[in-house]
């Protein structure tokens, strides 16, 4: 036999094994269509389901598969777990990012023709531990660039004949944005909420078992985390996961979060927040829990714990019957703790000096030469307006036609559909309303009035205009939803010199 004759026998024994090998992969292949988890809770509560990709308005992101996700796969078999060797890789993702295709080549030690279950992970590694797979989950992951959030931790697993693998959260997540308001540069180290009860269990991994899963219990004091560098002056965001302290199916109801403080490493030393977390708060697997916080160079204070994000205004849904929403701070505020701008009643520009005199409807600062918005020939020019027109009402002129002024009938609804209770967010006292009926709440902050003699009650009191005057009592007068702290104190539709400075918190009206 010549030299060429044994070469070719040679190279046709390996083509002959290699096509063995081929068809025999392609048996073991199994292409499973991944589905996305939902996102319908994302409409019914504070935050919303989040996965991947932020959204424009901050973290109420969308769950979608992208290019270059990965899923770990297991096979388990009569008790036994095997590993797919390498992760599979996503394709055929759709318009939506809900659904993906990944192939799945079973390991050769499975036999095809008995049951088995699949058990795929993403977003965390996952590894085999005796008889289970374990996904391994720091408590804090990531510090998030906006525009990379990461694919967070989701699990399947699905049957034999199965070509179908809906994908569900691990966690629960608490996206905290920290705002560093001091001169200087800071590390900040999220390491969790400080709570009288635990609310949830943390660990570094989870077992996943058949169709509900587990995690250890670790120390409060166990939390690894991230670290980010926020500058002085700037904003960051560190996201943490939470497994809700229940064994979780699909079926966990939400756990609450009451009576938290939040506690962070600032600098190497521990912090607290001062301001304790009182509302109930649900946070379910899957949702997210928006928080910020602000670092004043010793101490760590909830900004506040209303809106989903910096952008204010938000309209704050507290359920009201009538459907109305209100802004989470006053009209000139940064923030929900901020004061805001002064401004008399049918005034659309702040003053900081209100007088008789400098009132824009009084003719030569007199209060009964009333120039608009007058019922009695006692007091001026009849008019018979009683309600702010939209010219004059500084909720509209400052924000737009989608906001107006408290009506007498809104002020009523929230002093009867809240509950409130004094309190202090960021530095400010105030009265906090929350929602009978949801989470929604909102806080009025302190921040007096002003008469002709400057600023008063500043931290006792607070006064916020209705949009209407009040003709049968006086009309030089309007209502006002005017508290006092104390024993002595009150929270109630009043009624105040239309030339005095109060606060203005809008409602949100919407496109009409
Ligand atoms: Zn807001």
């Amino acid at each position: 036999m010549n030299k060429v004759v044994l070469l070719s026998l040679l190279s046709l024994t390996v083509a002959l094994l290699t096509s063995c090998n081929e068809n025999d992969i392609e048996k073991r292949q199994v292409t499973i269509t991944a589905t996305m988890p939902s996102d319908d809770l994302s409409s019914s509560r504070l935050g919303s389901i989040i996965n991947g990709v932020p959204a424009a308005d901050g973290f109420n992101l969308k769950a979608q598969w992208k290019d270059g996700d990965k899923i770990q796969v297991f096979v388990r078999q009569d008790g036994k777990v095997y590993q797919v060797e390498s992760p599979s890789r996503v394709s055929d993702i759709s318009g939506d990012g809900k659904t993906c295709l990944f192939m799945v080549t079973l390991p050769k030690s499975v036999n095809r023709d008995k049951d088995y279950d699949i058990i795929g992970v993403t977003g965390v590694e996952a590894y085999i531990d005796g008889a289970d797979v374990v996904a391994s989950c720091d408590l804090t992951r990531v510090g998030i660039d906006s525009s990379d959030a990461p694919l967070l931790p989701m699990w399947f697993a699905c049957k034999k004949s199965s070509t179908q693998a809906k994908f569900r959260h691990l966690c629960a997540y608490e996206v905290l944005y920290v705002y560093n308001s001091s001169e200087s540069s800071i590390t900040f180290r999220h390491s969790g909420f400080e709570v009288m009860t635990p609310w949830y269990k943390y660990s570094d991994k989870i077992v996943l078992t058949g169709n509900s899963f587990s995690g250890y219990e670790a120390g409060q004091t166990d939390a690894q985390s991230n670290e980010i560098t926020i500058p002085a002056g700037e904003t960051g965001t560190i996201m943490s996961w939470y497994i809700p302290r229940f064994d979780v199916t699909d079926e966990t109801p939400d756990a609450t979060i009451n009576n938290a403080r939040l506690k962070a490493i600032v600098n190497g030393s521990t912090a607290t927040s001062t301001d304790a977390l009182k509302a109930y708060k649900s946070i379910a697997r899957g949702s997210a829990y928006y928080m910020q916080a602000t670092w004043d160079g010793s101490t760590l204070n909830f900004s506040n714990e209303f809106c989903p994000d910096g952008n204010h205004p938000h309209a704050i849904d507290l359920g009201l019957p009538s459907g109305r929403k209100i802004a989470c701070c006053n009209i000139g505020a940064n923030s929900p703790s901020e004061c805001g701008d002064y401004f008399a009643w049918g005034e659309t520009t702040p003053k900081t000096s209100f007088t008789k005199a400098n009132y824009k409807w009084y003719s030569s600062g007199d209060d009964h030469n009333i120039t608009k918005y007058c019922s009695n020939s006692d007091y001026g020019i009849v008019d018979n307006i009683i309600g702010l027109q939209p010219e004059d009402d500084a909720a509209y002129v400052n924000w737009g036609p989608e906001w107006h002024m408290m009506g007498t009938a809104t002020i009523n609804e929230l002093l009867e559909n809240c509950t409130i209770e004094w309190t202090k967010i960021n530095g400010m006292h105030g009265y906090i309303f929350k929602s009978n009926t949801n989470n929604g709440a909102i806080f009025f902050p302190a921040v007096g009035w002003y008469n002709s003699g400057g600023l008063n009650y500043l931290e006792d009191e607070g006064a916020y205009w209705s949009c209407y005057n009040s003709p049968t009592v006086r009309p030089d007068w309007a209502y006002v939803l005017s508290f006092r702290h104390g024993d002595l104190g009150w929270i109630d539709l009043k009624s105040f010199g239309r030339h005095n400075g109060c606060n203005i918190r809008p409602v949100y009206v919407g496109q009409e």
